[in-house]
C-alpha cells in the first residue's frame, strides 16, 4: 500500500518539520491535497502555521485506491445516478491518518446531513487534540464508513457543496483563530457574536461624519459605562429582530 510517503506536512521552518504532538493539529483526507492549506496559509491562520502554533497534514484519499485504474468511487448498489466513494479505500485511509496523527483526535465527516456547525463546536474542537477531517465528494461516501469508525458528521450549513473541502477550510479558519499563540488579541475573541449568546453590536470608525451619516453620539462621549449599555441594547435588539432562535434561547438564561 501507498500513503504515508506522499502525506504532505504543511509546515513552513525546519524547526516544525516534525510532528509536535502538543500543538493543536488537523489531518485532512482529501482527492483535492493542492486545496490546502489554500486560504489558511494567508493572515493570521497562516502566519500560525508557520510559526507552529498550529498544524497540518493533508492525505491524498487517491494514495488508497485500489486496482490498477486507481478507483476511489463506484456505482450507488440500488441503482441511481452518480458515484459514492469505497468504504475500502476510505477505510485504509482513515486508519492510516489515525495511525500517523494519534487515535485521539475527533474524526469528522462533512456532509448536508451532519449537525451544524456553530460557535460551541469550534471552542470544543479548540479545547482538543486535533481533528481528522473526512472530504467527501461524487454523491458521498459509503455508509459502512461511518459507522464502523464511529465518524462523526458535520454541516456547514442547509445547502450542497461539490466537497466537503471547502467546509474544512470553514472549520479550521474558525478553530485556529482560537487557539493561543494565533490571535494577538484573545479578549476581543470572547465578545464576538455568538460567544455572548447574542449577535455584535455595529462598529464604527473614522471618519466621524461619512456622506452626512454620523455615527451614534453616545460612541463619541468616551462615557465607557454609556458606551457599553448602548453596545449590549444593540446587540439584544439585533438578535430580537434577526435571530429568534438565538433570542428565545438567551432571554431565558438571562432575563426574569
Ligand atoms: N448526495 C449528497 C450530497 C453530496 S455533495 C446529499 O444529498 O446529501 C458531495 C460532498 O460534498 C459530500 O460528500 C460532503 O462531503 C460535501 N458537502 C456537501 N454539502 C455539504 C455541507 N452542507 N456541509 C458539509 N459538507 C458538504
Amino acid at each position: 500500500m501507498k500513503g504515508s510517503a506522499d502525506q504532505s506536512e504543511v509546515s513552513a521552518t525546519e524547526e516544525n518539520k516534525e510532528t509536535d504532538m502538543s500543538v493543536w493539529a488537523a489531518h485532512v483526507l482529501t482527492l483535492y491535497p493542492d486545496m490546502f492549506p489554500g486560504p489558511l496559509g494567508q493572515s493570521l491562520a497562516g502566519r500560525g502555521l508557520e510559526e507552529g502554533a498550529w498544524n497540518l497534514q493533508v492525505t491524498n484519499i487517491r494514495d488508497y485506491s485500489v486496482g490498477k485504474h486507481h478507483t476511489v468511487d463506484d456505482s450507488p448498489f440500488g441503482g441511481g445516478a452518480g458515484m459514492v466513494m469505497r468504504p475500502d479505500v476510505l477505510g485504509n485511509a482513515i486508519d492510516a491518518a489515525k495511525a500517523a496523527s494519534g487515535g485521539d483526535k475527533r474524526l469528522m465527516y462533512f456532509s448536508p446531513r451532519g449537525r451544524i456547525m456553530d460557535q460551541a463546536l469550534m471552542r470544543e474542537l479548540t479545547a482538543g487534540p486535533g481533528v481528522i477531517l473526512v472530504c467527501g465528494r461524487f454523491e458521498g461516501i459509503d455508509q459502512r464508513v461511518l459507522e464502523a469508525r464511529d465518524v462523526e458528521e458535520v454541516s456547514l450549513g442547509d445547502f450542497i457543496l461539490s466537497g466537503g473541502e471547502i467546509a474544512a477550510l470553514a472549520m479550521l479558519d474558525a478553530v485556529v483563530r482560537l487557539l493561543p499563540g494565533v490571535t494577538g488579541n484573545q479578549a476581543s475573541l470572547s465578545e464576538e457574536s455568538f460567544e455572548t449568546g447574542l449577535l455584535e453590536y455595529p462598529h464604527y470608525t473614522r471618519p466621524a461624519i461619512w456622506e452626512d451619516r454620523a455615527v451614534p453620539e453616545v460612541l463619541l462621549s468616551g462615557h465607557h459605562k454609556k458606551i457599553k449599555e448602548w453596545r449590549q441594547r444593540s446587540s439584544e435588539e439585533l438578535t430580537k429582530q434577526r435571530r429568534a432562535d438565538l433570542w428565545e434561547r438567551w432571554s431565558d438564561e438571562n432575563l426574569k
